[in-house]
């Protein structure tokens, strides 16, 4: 499937998919040697509408939000803890002017399974996802033991074990002014588990989605299309809440409803951009088993697409967008595109729509040869990363903000 993308990937650019790539072409007179040409154009004006949005992402206010969500816990589903930063995010989005509503569904996994997730490790040098598992790797798997957890306060904190039953996830949403029929997901997972504060996995991914929350809800920002922001539960054990809002609202896509009322309850699905594990890029394990202290200095966003799937070219194509978007909106760190993504809430959708992930490290072939070892583990706390961790977790933010922004066509209001 490989050599079929990479002649698309170049033809998209070639043929001007990407925003800006229209502008390479360059007037030179006939006398004069070629000059060199940029591949894109990442340069914005100044007075460029989604910049001035991308200036209102902060790192210490996505900091105090991570923080925040790590005040419940691993948040694990089916808990008490879950449900009440459930109610807690809820607060903070209705608080941004971002009205709400909650996706409501059963959990009753068989008992053998209930809450274990059933993640298995690639066979092999085989990756999860595709591709392949290269050089030094690390131990990975998921802490299921509370004496490991050495904050007596944050063990005491976490014991309450999930119980079957009801469950609820709480999305957000922006409507479009001009087009309200359609729609981007925007999302993270709000559940943990591993007995840490699940700060990384996923209170960054959580939190960069409250923030975009925020500011795409100020007072003077008007965007053309939709946008919904999700913070779905039970990710951990399978992506229960995303297969539940598949499930209930697919065929009620962009129905007028009541109708002639100019409202649309679900908008058509443009595209899901998930976000989960954004912080930590530290590299490979070295051969000692340790790590890295301090995030390299070469570390990016990492893009990923399903090549597996129905709806390949249309993700690609998405993903490219958020590439060069990256380039011309984050501050710090680039982006690279992926062709494996696996393992988080944009999974189901990949046969229905464009769908991407955003994280620190590919899911299958880094994450899963133990690149980040607070992964599903007690170290998984906010002290254990620096401000060049969180400053990753920002860039993604930066990135997909300025994507989103320019597809829905956001502007500020004089
Ligand atoms: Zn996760």
């Amino acid at each position: 499937m490989r050599s079929k993308v990479v002649p698309f990937a170049v033809c998209a650019l070639l043929a001007g998919l990407i925003p800006s790539a229209q502008t390479t072409t360059q007037q030179t007179t006939p006398q004069e040697p070629a000059r060199p040409q940029t591949p894109t154009d990442v340069s914005a004006p100044p007075d460029d509408p989604v910049r001035m949005l991308v200036e209102r992402l902060d790192l210490e206010k996505y900091k105090a939000t991570i923080k925040g969500l790590t005040e419940f816990g691993d948040r694990r589903q089916g808990t008490d803890r879950n449900r009440a930063a459930v109610d807690w995010i809820e607060a903070q989005l209705k608080s941004y002017g971002c009205p709400t509503e909650r996706i409501k569904y059963e959990y009753n996994p068989a008992p053998n399974t209930a809450g274990r997730g059933g993640r298995g490790r690639g066979r092999g040098n085989a990756a999860q996802g595709g591709g392949r598992l290269r050089g030094i790797r690390g131990r990975t798997g998921v802490n299921t033991d509370p004496e490991k957890q050495p904050d007596l306060a944050l063990r005491e904190l976490n014991m309450q074990p999930t119980t079957p039953g009801p469950r609820e996830a709480v999305v957000c949403t922006k409507v479009g002014a001009t087009h309200p029929e359609e729609m981007y997901i925007v999302s993270g997972h709000m559940d943990g588990h591993g007995w840490g504060a699940a700060a990384n996995d996923d209170g960054s991914g959580t939190a960069l989605v409250m923030e975009l929350a925020r500011v795409f809800s100020g007072a003077d920002v008007r965007t053309e299309r939709t946008i919904r922001f999700a913070l779905w539960n039970n990710e951990e054990t399978g992506s229960q809440a995303a297969r539940a809002y598949i499930a209930q609202r697919q065929a009620l896509q962009g129905k007028e409803d009541p109708p002639g009322s100019g409202k649309y309850p679900e908008p058509k699905w443009l595209g899901m951009i998930q976000h989960d594990m954004m912080l930590f890029d530290h590299g490979m394990p070295h051969e000692d088993g340790t790590m890295s202290k301090e995030q390299r200095p070469e570390a990016d966003v990492n893009i990923e697409f399903q090549v597996n799937s129905k709806m390949a070219a249309e993700s690609q194509k998405l993903a490219w967008i958020f590439q060069v978007a990256n380039e011309r909106y984050a501050t710090d760190y680039p982006a690279s595109v992926g062709s494996h993504m696996t393992n988080t809430d944009s999974g189901p959708f990949i046969d229905i729509i464009a769908a991407i992930s955003l994280r620190e490290n590919e899911r299958g072939t880094q994450i899963g040869s133990g690149w980040d070892p607070q992964w599903h583990q007690p170290t998984d706390v906010y002290s254990t990363y620096s401000d060049k961790d969180f400053r990753l977790g920002l860039n993604a933010a930066q990135t997909t903000l300025g994507a989103v922004g320019t597809l829905t066509g956001a502007t500020l209001k004089k």
